[in-house]
C-alpha cells in the first residue's frame, strides 16, 4: 500500500487530501502541519473572524469526523524539519515518515519589518495565522489607536474592521497608491474613498522610517520626520513562499518552489501547490496567492498523483469585504493597457482591464453580476468590445451571447 505524505495542513493541503480519497486513492494519507488548529480557511481572519462576528469552528475547512472517516492521518501542532527526497524520508519531531509520493503545500509567510525598524516590538503584528488574530483581538477596542503598514487588501481589511470597531486608524502606503501592486488606479481610488468615507485616514506615497518605543510601540515614525502615536501596529507588507525545507532539500526553486505545468518539483516523487509553488504560464513561474488558487491547484496535483496526466490551467478569482463593499476580481491584470469603468446599480461599478481588445480581469465592488459575467468570459477565452462594456445601457448578458 503506498503512502501520501503532504507536508502544510492549510487550504491546499487539506484540498488535496481529501480530492486523493474522493479519487479513491486507498494508500495511506498522513498530513502534516505545524498550526495546532485542524486545516481552516484565512481569508476570514482578517474579516469577518477579526470582527468578531465568526466562531472558530466555522473557520475550519472540514469537521473534525472527516479526516477520521476518510482515513487522512493529521499530525498538527509540529514542523516537518527535515526532508530527505533521496530516501524519501520527512523528519517531524523525533519520528521520521517514508513516503511514496510528498507534497509540498507549506503556503507563505507574511514579511516583516527588520528590529533594526522596531519590527520585533511588542505590539507590533502580522495577519496569516489563527494565533495572530488571537494576540491581536484584545487591542481591537474602541478609541485605541491602529497604524496599519501596508496598503494591500489585507491592510485595508483589517482597517475597515479597525473602524469598524471604533479605533483610530490610519493607514501609511509607501508606494504612491494603495493597491498598487495589484489594481488599476480607478480601483485604487474607489478603495481610497471608501476608507476616507468611514473615517480611516490613507497616508499614501510615505514610507516608514521607524517604529518608535522601549519595549512596546508607541508610535510610528515617517521618513518625513512626523510621527504617528501608535498603541498597535499591523505590517500587512506582502508575503514571501514558505520555500526553507524545499530549499535545504535542494528542490529548485523560482518565484517560490518550482513546479512543472503538473505539479511536479525537481525533485522525484515531490510536488507542490498552493502559494509556495510556482508554475509556468505563458513563459513565466507564475505563482498567484488565493484560495481558488490552492484548491484548484491541489486538486489537480491530487488528479496527477493519480497519474491524471493534466497540466495546470488557473482560473483565477479573489476577494475582498471591506465595509459594505465587497469586491469581487476575476481574472489576471497582468500587462493591461487600458481599462474601462462600468457604473453599476446604485453603488455598484466595475472595472474592466484590456490589453488592446482582449479582456483580462474584472474588479466589481458590490456587481456580482459584473463579476460573473466578466469571469465566465475570461475563463471561456472570450472578451467584450470596451466600447459596449463602457455602455451602461448594454445588457451585461448580452456580452455572453
Ligand atoms: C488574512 C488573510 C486573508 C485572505 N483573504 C483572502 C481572500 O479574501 N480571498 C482569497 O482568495 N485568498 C485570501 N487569502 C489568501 C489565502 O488564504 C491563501 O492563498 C491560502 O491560504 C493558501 O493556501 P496554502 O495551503 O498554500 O497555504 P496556507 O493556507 O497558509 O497553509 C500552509 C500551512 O503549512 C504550514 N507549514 C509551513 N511549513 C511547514 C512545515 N515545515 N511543517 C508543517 N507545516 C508547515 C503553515 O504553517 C500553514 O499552516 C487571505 C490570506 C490571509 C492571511
Amino acid at each position: 500500500m503506498s503512502h501520501v505524505v503532504v507536508i502544510g495542513a492549510g487550504q491546499a493541503g487539506a484540498a488535496l487530501a481529501a480530492k486523493l480519497r474522493a479519487l479513491k486513492f486507498e494508500g495511506e494519507i498522513t498530513v502534516i502541519g505545524d498550526e495546532p488548529a485542524p486545516p481552516y480557511q484565512r481569508p476570514p481572519l482578517s474579516k469577518a473572524y477579526l470582527l468578531g462576528e465568526m466562531e472558530e469552528e466555522r473557520l475550519w475547512l472540514r469537521s473534525a469526523d472527516f479526516w477520521a472517516e476518510n482515513r487522512i492521518t493529521l499530525k498538527l501542532g509540529q514542523p516537518v524539519t527535515a526532508l530527505d527526497p533521496a530516501a524519501r524520508s520527512v523528519t517531524v519531531g523525533d519520528e521520521v515518515l517514508v513516503y511514496d509520493e510528498l507534497a509540498l503545500t507549506t503556503g507563505s509567510v507574511p514579511r516583516r519589518l527588520p528590529a533594526e525598524m522596531g519590527g520585533t516590538l511588542g505590539g507590533v503584528h502580522t495577519v496569516r495565522t489563527l494565533a495572530d488574530i488571537d494576540a491581536i483581538r484584545a487591542s481591537f477596542a474602541p478609541g485605541r489607536r491602529l497604524v496599519v503598514i501596508g496598503g494591500g487588501y489585507i491592510g485595508l481589511e483589517a482597517a475597515a474592521v479597525g473602524r469598524k470597531l471604533g479605533l483610530e486608524v490610519t493607514v501609511v502606503e509607501m508606494a504612491p497608491r494603495i493597491l498598487q501592486r495589484v489594481a488599476a488606479p480607478e480601483t485604487s481610488a474607489y478603495f481610497r474613498k471608501l476608507h476616507a468615507g468611514h473615517g480611516a485616514a490613507i497616508m499614501e506615497g510615505m514610507a516608514v522610517d521607524r517604529l518608535l518605543g522601549e519595549s512596546h510601540v508607541t508610535a510610528v515614525r515617517l521618513t518625513d520626520g512626523r510621527e504617528l502615536p501608535a498603541d498597535f501596529v499591523i505590517v500587512g507588507v506582502g508575503i514571501v513562499p514558505a520555500t526553507a525545507l524545499a530549499q535545504a532539500a535542494g528542490i529548485a526553486l523560482d518565484n517560490g518552489i518550482r513546479t512543472d505545468a503538473q505539479g511536479r518539483t525537481s525533485a522525484p516523487h515531490v510536488w507542490a501547490a498552493g502559494d509556495c509553488a510556482s508554475f509556468p504560464l505563458n513563459g513565466v513561474q507564475m505563482r498567484l496567492e488565493s484560495v481558488g488558487n490552492a484548491i484548484d491547484q491541489a486538486e489537480l496535483v491530487a488528479a496527477n498523483i493519480m497519474g491524471a496526466d493534466r497540466d495546470y490551467l488557473p482560473k483565477p478569482w479573489f476577494w475582498s469585504d471591506q465595509y459594505d463593499c465587497k469586491l469581487q476580481i476575476a481574472g489576471l491584470n497582468l500587462g493591461y493597457d487600458r481599462v474601462v469603468t462600468r457604473p453599476g446599480d446604485g453603488e455598484a461599478v466595475s472595472i474592466w482591464y484590456y490589453s488592446g481588445e482582449r479582456l483580462l480581469a474584472v474588479d466589481a465592488m458590490n456587481d456580482p453580476r459584473a463579476f460573473m459575467v466578466g469571469k465566465r468570459l475570461i475563463e471561456s477565452g472570450r472578451t467584450a468590445a470596451p466600447d459596449l462594456v463602457a455602455d451602461v445601457a448594454t445588457d451585461l448578458k448580452t456580452l455572453m451571447r
